[in-house]
C-alpha cells in the first residue's frame, strides 16, 4: 500500500524508476550467463518486464508477530490435511511406491512436502514468476541470488520445460506443487513420467519424484527416522545442547533421556552408535526430540525448523502416528485452519469485514485486536483457542 502511494505521488520519478529498472535487467543481461539466453527467450520473456509492486510490498512486509511454534503446527499438522494426505497417500500409491523404489525416500516425508508447500498441489501461486524473480534481481536484498534463479528460471523456459507465459508461482519465485526455486529445479526436479519434460507444475509424479530426489541429494539416509520425541529426565540441563550439537544414542541414553513413552531409547530404529542433536523447539519444558541426518535433509529443502519439525511430524501422522506426546508450553493453544474458518465467520457475524479463508489475512488480525480488545484480552493479534472460545460462547 505505501509504495502504491509513493508511487502516485512522485510520478515524474515513475519513469527513472522504469528506466533504472531497464538498466538492471540489460546489465542481468549483459552478465555472463544472461548472454548464453537465446536472443529470442530473452525478447520474448525478459526484456520488457516491469517490476512487481506486490512483490516489493512482501519483500518489505514486516509480519506483526511470527506465529509461536504451536501455532505454526496447529495449522499445518491439522486434521484435514492428515486426512486429505491419507487419502492421497492411498490414491498415489502405485506412483509412491514406485518413487520409493528408485530414490528410497519415505514417501510419507514427500506427501507431508507436498501438503505443506502447496496444500497438495491446490495452491501453487499466482505471481508471475519471471515478473517476481526480475523484480527481485532488482530491488532490496540478496540481488545476486535471485538474478541467478531468474536466469535458471529463464533457461528452462527456453528449454521448453515450462511455457514461459503460464508460469506461476509464489511472490519470491518458488514454483510447482513442491515449490522449487528455478535454480533447484535446474540441478535436481526430475522427469518422472517419461514425457520428455520435468513438469513439477500439473503432473503428480514429477513433483513427487522431484521432492524426493532432492531429499536424496542433500543427505536423505534410507530407512533411518528422522528422529523421535523423547522425554528429559528431571534436572536436565539443556544449556548448549541444540539438533546441530549431535551425540550418540548411547550418549543420550547415558543422560537418561527416555522415549517419550517412557521407553528405552536404544533400538532397532535407533541404534546406540547413530548421532543425534536435542531439539526443543519450544524451550525444555515443550515436546523434545531426538533428531538425526533425515531431519537435516528436511530442513535443508526449506531452512526453517519449524517447517522440519511440521513435515517430520505431518508425515509420522499421516503414517497413522499419533499427535505430540508433550504439551506444548502454553495456556493458549493454536487453531487448525477449520477453527481458524470458524473464528472468521464467528468475526464476520459481530460486522467485521473478514472471510472465512483460513489465513491469517491483515483485515483477520485487525478484527483479532479489536475483540481481544473488548473482551479485556491481552492484545497481540494473534488468534488462539482462548478467543475462539470467548466468541463462541458470546
Ligand atoms: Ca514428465
Amino acid at each position: 500500500m505505501r509504495w502504491m502511494f509513493l508511487a502516485i505521488a512522485i510520478l515524474p520519478a515513475g519513469s527513472a524508476q522504469e528506466a533504472a529498472f531497464a538498466r538492471c535487467l540489460a546489465s542481468i543481461r549483459a552478465s555472463p550467463q544472461g548472454q548464453r539466453l537465446a536472443a529470442d527467450t530473452w525478447e520474448r520473456h525478459a526484456r520488457g518486464l516491469q517490476p512487481d509492486p506486490r512483490v516489493i510490498a512482501q519483500q518489505q512486509a514486516q509480519p506483526e508477530f511470527t506465529l509461536p511454534i504451536w501455532d505454526y503446527i496447529a495449522v499445518m499438522v491439522d486434521d484435514e490435511r492428515i486426512a486429505d494426505g491419507q487419502r492421497l497417500m492411498v490414491e498415489h500409491r502405485a506412483t509412491l511406491e514406485a518413487i520409493e523404489r528408485r530414490y528410497r525416500v519415505d514417501p510419507a516425508v514427500v506427501v507431508a512436502i507436498w501438503g505443506i508447500e502447496s496444500n497438495f498441489g491446490r495452491g501453487t501461486g499466482s505471481f508471475e514468476v519471471l515478473r517476481s524473480l526480475a523484480t527481485l534481481s532488482c530491488h532490496g536484498r540478496r540481488q545476486t541470488y535471485f538474478r541467478r534463479e531468474f536466469l535458471a528460471a529463464l533457461r528452462a523456459v527456453q528449454k521448453g520445460e515450462i511455457d514461459g507465459d503460464r508460469f506461476l508461482g509464489s511472490w519470491a519465485g518458488a514454483f510447482g506443487q513442491v515449490q522449487f526455486m528455478p535454480g533447484s529445479y535446474e540441478w535436481l526436479a526430475v522427469d518422472f513420467d517419461g514425457d520428455g519434460r520435468r513438469d513439477i507444475l500439473h503432473n503428480e509424479g514429477d513433483a513427487l519424484a522431484s521432492a524426493a530426489n532432492y531429499l536424496r541429494r542433500r543427505g536423505w539416509r534410507p530407512g533411518a527416522p528422522w528422529g523421535v520425541e523423547v522425554r528429559l529426565p528431571e534436572g536436565f540441563n539443556p544449556r548448549g545442547e541444540s539438533r546441530r550439537v549431535r551425540r550418540t544414542v548411547a550418549a543420550w541414553a547415558a543422560r537418561r533421556l527416555r522415549r517419550v513413552d517412557g521407553s528405552r531409547l536404544v533400538r532397532a530404529d535407533l541404534p546406540s552408535t547413530t548421532t543425534a542433536g536435542l531439539h526443543l523447539p519450544a524451550g525444555p519444558k515443550g515436546p523434545a526430540f531426538l533428531v538425526l541426518d533425515n531431519f537435516t535433509a528436511i530442513y535443508r529443502y526449506n531452512a526453517s525448523e519449524a517447517y522440519t519439525l511440521a513435515i517430520a511430524h505431518l508425515a509420522d501422522r499421516l503414517r497413522g502416528g499419533g499427535p505430540l506426546a508433550t504439551p506444548w508450553p502454553t495456556d493458549d493453544l493454536g487453531l487448525s485452519r477449520a477453527e481458524r474458518r470458524e473464528l472468521q465467520r464467528l468475526l464476520a457475524a459481530l460486522g467485521h469485514d473478514v472471510a472465512p479463508s483460513g489465513v491469517l489475512t491483515p483485515q483477520t488480525v485487525a478484527a483479532v485486536k479489536v475483540e481481544q480488545q473488548r473482551l479485556g484480552h491481552e492484545v497481540t493479534g494473534r488468534p488462539g483457542q482462548r478467543l475462539l472460545k470467548a466468541l463462541r460462547d458470546r
